[in-house]
């Protein structure tokens, strides 16, 4: 069933504007870059004489790592696995020897100059519409195959000398935005981004506002509307997608883009520490994925590096990277954060992330194998992870984040695993750090077991965007069920304050570090509930400095309190709403008439 949503369309002076939500705020112009692709996304290049030889070479350098990886995946020298399972792949060599795929990719890149990728795709499409035309049976099921072959190819196409530079102003215009892609255009930013999929808490949107990029989300079939090469306008203030902007247009979205907050590099904040009128000291740390960003983030003078998401650091398409690898990034990172604290969080990664497998993959990969569930099932890549960390804590002040814990057995075999390192390392004179131990707290589970988790960890980080998922069992990256995703529902606010009010009689420092830390409507509540260590992007720093200087602790309990009886998260939104526009109206706007929290944050920005 298609349930996603549609918004409303409007063709008005010679351009279209279809509505979407916002999910990265910003306006740009630009060519559109249409994205295809599951793993590795790409886009239709056009290639001169010259380097048409080139390309085929790559293709001809896929093929064969394609069918080195098949050949071994049809002889598996396993004990136990049935033949059906070799069976499959010795088809998937067969399609890939002895058919005319590889042919007919070389000569659509020779006849139409493209690139591989682009080859890939469309001669896939051909063969797969052929598939479509013969009747049920045997034959009709090669198709998957097929299918698996050019994504297994598509998939070694890739290598860091291929990754294509993207024109000047492109607009990225895909079904859905992997965050892998974001970070491989991260030297070659794109102006915008359009998508399908998606909504704000997806990681691909939180890195698009981590790197300052307009985005706006679910537009239903977005890719079948434009075409690469067309100038096309994203307006992410007021929500909309504007096919072949007029000169008007152009016009107003460029005095709007004069308003855009930009990345300040001045120091703003000492330690980190911001103090409300009543003198509470407010923490903020900030969370980065690039050693780059690490940098910005001292030279603002945040308190240390609240969250780094590690899976974020390296390409992991051909799988995790080795020992060597991850040292030498982390050492990077950590020498960037120079002496302030920083927070690095194990691999929170699915199956299907790091698996070469192209097949269908887990069913509900959000409650499947992933983060610290997946690192436990694979000890010795673990093992390599975790002494890479404790390498690069030499003398530096890092700390250990474990995502999604929801056994306290998670944490003691970890802590088992990194004592375990710490001794071989010792044995080996290799130097090493002591981090401290932290678990991420964003399933309902661990909110219940929080005075247990407590007993074992130094610290814990509270990771709204899942805890808002996991508790109200509405997906993060769902844009159709949306206005579902309720950041205020009454159990997310009273899981929130169970935390802090647990971790407070313990003693140990609890940061919340989802969006919600990041976005200023909501700050006034998280420190009425206890909040004093905040980590959010870079993005969000200034706009929620603002907010915490402005207010008084004491004023942020009375807006907990009025809170209290509120049935639905609606109910406490309104009351937020009126209790803003009374005590805050200069950071707050008397002008706000609907319960619309991205109204919020557009009025804040503009003071
Ligand atoms: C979270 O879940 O709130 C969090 C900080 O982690 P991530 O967004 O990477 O899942
Ligand atoms: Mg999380």
């Amino acid at each position: 069933m298609n349930n996603q949503a549609t918004y409303p369309v409007s063709i008005e002076g010679g351009e279209t504007r279809i509505v979407a939500s916002v999910v990265s705020r910003g306006v740009a112009v630009g060519q559109a870059v249409c994205l295809y692709g599951r793993k590795r996304q790409f886009y239709r290049i056009a290639l001169n004489s010259a380097q048409i030889d080139p390309e085929l070479e790559r293709l001809d350098f896929a093929v064969k790592a394609a069918t080195q990886q098949l050949s071994s995946l049809a002889q598996p020298n396993i004990e136990g696995l049935p033949d059906i399972v070799s069976d499959i792949f010795d088809v998937h060599l067969l399609i890939i020897q002895e058919s005319s795929l590889v042919h007919s990719l070389k000569e659509a890149i020779k006849k139409d100059k493209i690139n591989a990728e682009w080859a890939i795709k469309t001669v896939s499409e051909n063969y797969l519409a052929r598939y479509r035309e013969i009747p049920e049976g045997h034959l009709k099921e090669n198709s998957v195959d097929v299918e698996d072959v050019t994504q297994r190819i598509l998939n070694a196409l890739h290598n860091e000398e291929s990754v294509p530079k993207l024109p000047d102003n492109a607009i990225i215009i895909a079904s859905e935005i992997r965050p892998s892609t974001l970070m491989e255009f991260f030297n070659d930013r794109p102006a915008g981004l359009v998508t399908e999929h998606g909504g704000w808490t997806s990681h691909a949107f939180i890195m698009a506002r981590e790197m300052g990029i307009p985005a706006v989300a679910g537009i239903k079939n977005v890719l079948r509307q434009v075409r690469t090469g067309e100038l096309v306008a994203v307006d992410a203030l007021n929500g909309s997608l504007i096919f072949h902007p007029n000169n008007a247009t152009r016009e107003s979205l460029r005095s709007l883009n004069t308003n855009k907050s930009e990345l300040n590099s001045e120091p703003t904040l000492v330690s980190g520490i911001v103090k409300t009128i009543d003198n509470r000291e407010i923490t903020i740390a900030a969370n980065v994925d690039k050693p780059d960003l690490c940098r910005r983030a001292v030279e603002i003078g945040s308190g240390g590096i609240g969250l780094l998401r590690t899976e974020y650091l390296f390409d992991l398409l051909h799988g995790l990277p080795d020992e060597q690898t991850q040292f030498e990034l982390f050492q990077e990172v950590v020498k960037a954060a120079a002496g302030n604290p920083i927070r690095i969080r194990t691999f929170d990664l699915g199956i299907d992330q790091i698996s070469t497998n192209t097949g269908e993959g887990e069913k509900n990969p959000a409650l499947g194998l992933r983060a610290i569930r997946l690192s436990l099932s694979d000890e010795d890549s673990f093992r390599i992870q975790l002494r890479s960390i404790l390498r690069a804590s030499f003398g530096a002040d890092v700390q250990i984040v474990l995502p999604l814990i929801s056994d306290i057995n998670e944490i003691l075999r970890t802590k088992e695993i990194i004592e375990s390192e710490c001794e071989k390392l010792t044995k080996n004179s290799i130097k090493f750090g002591k981090p401290k131990i932290g678990a991420m707290v964003e399933v309902p589970a661990a909110v219940l077991c929080i005075d247990e988790i407590l007993h074992h960890v130094e610290f814990v980080c509270l990771g709204t965007n899942d805890l808002v998922q996991y508790l109200v069992a509405v997906d993060r990256d769902n844009e159709s069920i949306a206005d579902r995703y309720q950041t205020l529902h009454p159990a997310v606010i009273r899981s929130v304050k169970i935390v802090l009010d647990a971790a407070r009689a313990a003693g140990i420092p609890a940061v919340v570090c989802g969006e919600m830390a990041g976005w200023p409507f909501y700050t006034p509540l998280l420190i009425g509930l206890g909040a004093t260590d905040l980590s959010m992007n870079l993005h969000s720093i200034n706009d929620v400095q603002k907010i915490i200087s402005g207010i008084a602790y004491s004023d942020t309990l009375e807006l907990v309190d009025s809170i209290r009886a509120s049935e639905t998260a609606s109910q406490t939104e309104e009351k937020l709403l009126v209790f803003y526009r009374e005590k805050w109206p200069h950071h707050f706007p008397a002008d706000l008439v609907s319960a619309n929290t991205m109204k919020v944050l557009k009025n804040i920005s503009k003071n």
